[in-house]
């Protein structure tokens, strides 16, 4: 059986005062059977790990650098964010491909340091409205996939999160057909490529515009394993609904 998980990305959002929310968090869910996931932007991971010690809240990072060290001035190496308390990273998400122009070469390398340092990668792909509207988005996905995910992928080390581009911090969500029929591509993808047992064990979330109004419908679709949250994971209360919605 795979875990549930609700994953909060804070995104660019979040100083020392929003270490109250997560505290909120942690007094909500003294014990949970999902795994709950909060990123926080690197400047509270720190802190955020201390908050939330002994509970049921891991912690992660946004993003991080291929390299295990070196000149790389502004970028964090996958070790210091686990020497700072994050057990996974968000990687490939749809802003920093487009912010910082990753590509999926670059996203699999630091996907690959990632899973070499110990840490859960969560792999993003998601499609444009474009290329929705163009009937591409299995094309889309699929390349992401095969481009992006290491050979080193396993159920631990590996979580997929399909978050169409359209659908972040719009409000507007897929129909459930639509997310059914990503994520049992996703599913069949993994499967043929890493065998059933490991494709059957990787967690596959939603991403875009989930909020406790339409969590419980969408986690009702079949390979859907939990949301990655971005707007609604900054107060605790919304992110709590979403919690409980699993
Ligand atoms: P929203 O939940 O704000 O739409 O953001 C989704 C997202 O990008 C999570 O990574």
């Amino acid at each position: 059986m795979r875990r549930k998980l609700a994953a909060g990305n804070w995104k660019m959002n979040g100083t020392g005062v929003a270490l109250s929310e997560l505290k909120a968090l942690r007094a909500a869910h003294p014990s949970s059977p999902a795994e709950i996931l909060i990123c926080p932007p690197a400047t509270l991971l720190h802190r955020a790990a201390a908050a939330v010690e002994g509970s049921e809240i891991a912690i992660g990072g946004q993003d991080c650098h291929a390299a295990v060290s070196g000149a790389h001035t502004g970028d964090l190496s996958a070790e210091m964010l686990l020497d700072a308390g994050a057990n996974a990273v968000i990687l490939g998400h749809s802003e920093r491909r487009e912010d910082h122009g990753e590509q999926n070469e670059e996203i699999r390398a630091k996907a690959r340091a990632a899973m070499d340092a110990g840490l859960k990668a969560i792999i993003c792909v998601g499609e444009s409205l474009n290329q929705r509207e163009a009937a591409n988005t299995l094309d889309i996905i699929g390349g992401q996939m095969s481009g992006s995910i290491p050979d080193q992928a396993t159920g631990e080390n590996l979580i997929v999160a399909y978050e169409p581009i359209w659908a972040i911090g719009t409000g507007k969500v897929p129909t459930l057909e639509e997310i059914g029929e990503v994520h049992d591509f996703i599913r069949a993808r993994l499967e043929r490529r890493f065998g059933e047992g490991v494709g059957r064990s990787v967690r596959l979330l939603y991403g875009g515009s989930v909020k406790p109004s339409n969590a419980v419908e969408i986690f009702g679709v079949s390979n859907v394993d939990g949301a990655l949250v971005g707007g609604a994971s900054l107060k605790a209360e919304d992110f709590s609904g979403i919690i409980r919605a699993l």
